[in-house]
């Protein structure tokens, strides 16, 4: 990985970090820097290379995009950074990030905390809870042996102390030794992203296999940590029917069910002009030459009996778990809610409930265990 710090950032504690630990290059701005004149497909992998340290001037406290077309649960974002070094084929940064390159904001520490504490203590104040990620323009933890701002993020929740849960949704394995670093704290939740190993192994590049990655939910719980699944995207093949139901079988007979916040759910869905970057990078994946109709939000998606047929070889087991476990759905609408799930889910507002009563439980759980 090579890493450039911007001139202005040089100051910031994160890049005072990472200086110690790695070589890194002084360039005046990532603005001015000079990429190759490759095409911008290929930008893009060079760019998964290629870490920048920037001095962030716009605000890292944020409502996660959404839509209004669907149903969705009203998280917020602690926006740290853009870009991702995994390399997913239907990962939409690659059509969103306009520009290449993993981009950290180094003034995180100096900038972001002190508006991330102001929200929090504005929200414990008038007793709302709030469920945070970092993980909407990147993985929350695939670049954290360099820059740890995860390990950044736990330790803030411990002095703050918000009602908030903080959850860090990734596709990588993590180690018994970078748990141990933390104190226990139910209100952080490691979530992790799943899908069947053959979709894992040709589609989500650089990214750790699902053995891996229960393995590290077993140790977050173990360590007193809270987690999380992500069935997102469920993506149609032969075996999509047979293998996602394994899938959500392993997770369960993994983890005790009490230490599952919940389990969302999601098909495929992408902006049509991602097909052409994504066929250009990946020219082996097929996940693009199904028949796809166009959403309520511009976006394409499989048809509904298709989605209902996915999201109902999961039926047997969701119901098994007999509401000892959070399902939802992201952005799927009212029928799919009483199909699948059995619930009668009618505006963004009762997804927002539903998942705020989970992570309030957690904070509670979090007081009850003494903590400050
Ligand atoms: S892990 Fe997430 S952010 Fe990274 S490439 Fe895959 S989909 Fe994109």
């Amino acid at each position: 990985m090579e890493i450039f710090i911007e001139e202005s950032a040089l100051s910031f504690k994160l890049a005072q970090n990472i200086i110690k630990s790695y070589p890194a290059k002084i360039i005046s701005s990532y603005e001015n820097f000079k990429w190759e004149k490759k095409p911008f497909p290929e930008l893009i992998s060079i760019g998964k290379k290629r870490l920048f340290l920037i001095h962030y001037k716009g605000n890292f406290f944020r409502n996660c995009p959404g839509t209004k077309a669907y149903f969705c649960c009203r998280y917020k974002i602690f926006h740290f950074g853009e870009g991702c070094p995994l390399d997913c084929s239907y990962c939409i940064l690659q059509l969103y990030l306009n520009r290449p390159g993993l981009k950290i904001w180094a003034n995180l520490i100096e900038d972001g905390l002190p508006e991330l504490k102001r929200v929090l203590k504005e929200h414990k104040e008038k007793k709302q809870v709030l469920r945070i990620g970092t993980g909407e323009f990147a993985d929350s933890l695939a670049l954290e042996s360099i820059c740890n701002v995860s390990e950044i993020l736990i330790n803030f929740w411990q002095e703050v102390n918000p009602l908030a849960v903080l959850e860090l949704k990734t596709k990588v394995a993590l180690s018994e030794n970078y748990f141990s670093k933390f104190y226990p704290d139910p209100r952080i939740i490691f979530a992790w992203s799943v899908n069947p190993e053959k979709i894992i192994k040709y589609e989500e590049k650089g990214t750790a296999p699902l053995e891996k990655r229960l393995e590290s939910a077993k140790k977050a719980v173990k360590h007193g940590f809270t987690v999380a699944f992500h069935f997102d995207p469920i993506i149609f093949y032969e075996d999509a029917e047979k293998e996602y139901p394994l899938v959500l079988e392993k997770i369960l007979n993994s983890v005790p069910l009490n230490k599952i916040a919940w389990i969302s759910l999601g098909t495929l869905r992408y902006p049509k002009d991602l097909k052409a970057i994504a066929e250009n990078r990946f020219p082996k994946t097929k996940i693009y030459s199904q028949e796809f109709i166009e959403g309520l939000d511009g976006k394409k998606r499989y048809f509904i009996d298709l989605r209902r047929k996915l999201y109902n070889s999961l039926k047997k087991i969701i119901d098994e778990t007999k509401g000892l476990v959070t399902f939802y759905f992201c952005m799927e609408g009212e029928r799919m809610w009483e199909e699948v799930l059995g619930k009668k889910i009618t505006s963004s507002f009762q997804v927002k409930t539903l998942l705020d009563e989970v992570a309030l439980n957690l904070c509670y759980d979090k007081t009850k265990k003494g903590g400050n």
